[in-house]
């Protein structure tokens, strides 16, 4: 390039004296950039109502500044080398530079978005993502915008800005703003200066049979059995989904994944690009909030981002996953690597049981007069499996994404210090020998004694006396995992015990009686009523028999408890053609896509190996009945609303009172 092409090319420009030409160079640059955010940031989360959409511009702009600041001050300060400044004209050179950098940056954002979408890039992908964007960064330094272009878009950007963010509440925890949705009906405010705490524990991936309590000897759970001994365990309790998303948000709201829309496929062929909540569900903690109380959540699983409508009604919706994850981003970039060396994401992302415990009991020991609800789900029991469940290995979550093929280690086995290989061998590219599938059963172990661990830090706080109020507390999953019980391996697919049957245990001294509630199934769907319930809140009335109820009457009246015939369903796979669980009674019934299903006895054949649906045609015809709408609605529905079902679907769906 010679220097005289440089001129050439800016013929309209001439160099800049004023005092401000440097300011406003600057702010024409943030601004640019801030609204690329913004808008990056919109059309990440798909989020196009005007509320969301000023408060995700709102983060957008806030994001960007610091990174434009960053630039700027190194553009400051290097400037002098560069060729314009040597020919006397550093305006330009700030230009040259600045918007250079910021074009590579943002190239950078949007290729990486492009190509991988939610998940992480390839290393190959991350290089050909950097290489492009450092073509258009030079491409933008060679013709940098002119003079006059910085003049008019700095003060047309900073008043657009300063509109944007003058009414500016938030930072740091997305609040829960999601799509307002409609306000919580029935309720009401309690006398809050009695009203107890609330905390909710959730453990991703937690099968009951590995908890003492229900009836495990491998002894890795001695806290969790203390405090179920202090309060009562539902032997029985359903996950409302193989997988996570629509178990949570069943678990949330207390309704049957057929109805609050979270989780369903979008694309057919991205397997974890997935449907948020409706807008008309509404969570146990917009119940708890507009009652007056604080909503907390410290959420360890990437998956349950805002954008799926769960953080509706928390005040604050903390993510360290998410965090820890997105660091994985920039582990690449040289300078990144500096600055993760001198404050290394443990301290800032800590998703492991011992961060998400630390910040629970920071939440749990605020002095604040309002009541509290918190929500607390851990990671730790879920793909990848690591000998050290306490090790913060950021590497084995990117090897998880990536699913590269385990080397062969010298004694023929592929498990090492930690597996990712999980979709390798779902997919069936992946073949493990006995040794390997003990070696990761054991893992899985280990995380549980680990997390039992933490667990009694937080149990020790919750049950100190000095507390002002009194507390109640429920211990519950998602789902659980399948170690190849029925030929699976991890979850999602289907619908055996080792998947659907989750620990759920209630606790509150005073408030819930100790022991043991066998007989009865109960679901996922009912512990947000029976919270709202206990904390002498009034939780919307089921309005059709699959939505969760206060399980209170369980214990307060026996004769109701009895009568019950509360039948719960497990639905909404993420792999494969749909299937669906139905448990009532003494049964538990699944029914495939294609029409075939398995009948076990829930206590003669714990194991579930025995098919008996040639022995009780009555009941299975019934049972049938009951789910085949689901089927045709799980297998027609994708997207975020209610899919438009097919006039049989939707009558019989109504008769048997699943919608109005
Ligand atoms: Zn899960």
């Amino acid at each position: 390039m010679k220097p005289s092409s440089i001129q050439a090319t800016h013929s309209g420009s001439t160099p800049e004296s004023t005092r401000f030409a440097t300011l406003r160079i600057c702010i024409s640059a943030v601004s640019l950039f801030a609204l690329i955010q913004a808008g990056f940031i919109l059309v990440r989360q798909q989020h196009f109502d005007v509320g969301a959409a000023i408060g995700l511009s709102k983060a957008g702009v806030i994001a960007a500044v610091p990174t434009v600041l960053g630039l700027t001050l190194l553009v400051l300060l290097t400037r002098r080398w560069h060729r314009a400044s040597k020919q006397g004209d550093p305006h330009r050179a700030t230009r040259s530079m600045l918007f250079g950098s910021v074009a590579a940056v943002s190239a950078w954002m949007i290729a990486d978005a492009w190509v991988s979408g939610p998940l992480i890039p390839t290393a190959l992908e991350i290089w050909i993502e950097i290489a492009a964007a450092l073509a258009i960064g030079i491409a933008v330094a060679w013709r940098p915008p002119s003079a006059l272009f910085c003049r008019r878009a700095s003060y047309l950007a900073a008043v657009a800005i300063l509109v944007l963010l003058l009414p500016m509440p938030d930072t740091g925890f997305v609040r829960g703003s999601e799509g307002e949705a409609k306000s919580p009906t029935g309720g009401g405010r309690v006398a809050l200066d009695r009203a107890p705490d609330v905390v909710l524990i959730s453990v991703d991936t937690f099968r009951a049979d590995r908890v003492g309590a229900y009836g495990s000897s491998l002894t890795l759970t001695p806290e969790i059995d203390r405090f179920a001994a202090e309060g009562l365990v539902f032997e029985r309790a359903v996950a409302a989904s193989p997988w996570t998303v629509p178990s949570v948000a069943s678990m949330l709201t207390g309704l049957p994944t057929i109805r609050h829309g979270a989780g369903r496929p979008l694309h057919s062929g991205l397997t974890f690009v997935r449907s948020a909540l409706v807008s008309d569900a509404v969570t146990v903690a917009q119940r708890f909030s507009a009652a007056g109380y604080r909503t907390r959540a410290v959420v360890a699983n990437g998956f349950l981002s805002p954008a799926l409508g769960i953080a509706r009604g928390f005040d604050e919706y903390d993510t360290p996953f998410l965090r820890a994850t997105g660091s994985i981003f920039l582990r690449d970039i040289p300078l990144a690597r500096l600055v993760f060396a001198l404050y290394p994401v443990e301290k800032w992302a800590d998703y492991r049981a011992q961060g998400v415990t630390d910040r629970a009991l920071e939440i749990l020991e605020e002095d604040a007069p309002e009541p509290l609800f918190l929500w607390v789900h851990y990671i730790d029991l879920h793909t990848p499996f690591q000998a050290d469940p306490a090790e913060f290995d950021l590497g084995a979550w990117s090897a998880e994404i990536h699913q590269d093929q385990p080397k062969v280690r010298e004694d023929g086995t592929v498990v090492g210090d930690f597996f990712a290989g999980t979709s390798n061998v779902r997919g069936g590219m992946l073949w493990l020998d006995p040794t390997d599938r003990q070696r990761i059963a054991g893992y899985y172990d280990r995380a549980v004694a680990y997390v039992d661990g933490e667990l009694g830090r937080l149990f020790g706080v919750m049950r100190d006396s000095g507390r002002d109020r009194p507390l109640v507390a429920a211990v519950t999953s998602d789902h659980g995992e399948e170690f190849w019980d029925h030929g699976h391996f991890e979850h999602g697919h289907d619908y055996y015990r080792e998947v659907t049957r989750i620990p759920l245990i209630l606790w509150s001294p005073g408030r819930v009686p100790s022991g043991r509630v066998g007989a009865q199934p109960v679901g996922l769907v009912d512990v947000a009523p029976t919270l709202l319930d206990l904390a002498g809140l009034e939780a919307a009335r089921a309005e059709t028999p699959d939505e969760g109820e206060s399980l209170v009457a369980l214990w307060e009246n026996e004769s109701a408890a009895g009568e019950s015939n509360r039948i719960r369903f497990s639905e909404g796979n993420l792999y494969g053609m749909p299937s669906v669980l139905l448990e009532e009674g003494t049964w538990r019934f699944i029914l495939r896509a294609h029409g075939a299903g398995e009948l076990y006895h829930a206590f003669d054949d714990p194991l579930e190996l025995e098919n008996r649906v040639a022995e009780e045609p009555e009941l299975v015809a019934r049972y049938r009945k009951l789910i085949e709408p689901r089927l045709a609605f799980l297998l027609q529905s994708s997207g975020n609303e209610a899919p438009a079902l097919d006039a049989e679907t939707r009558k019989a769906l109504q008769s048997l009172g699943y919608i109005q």
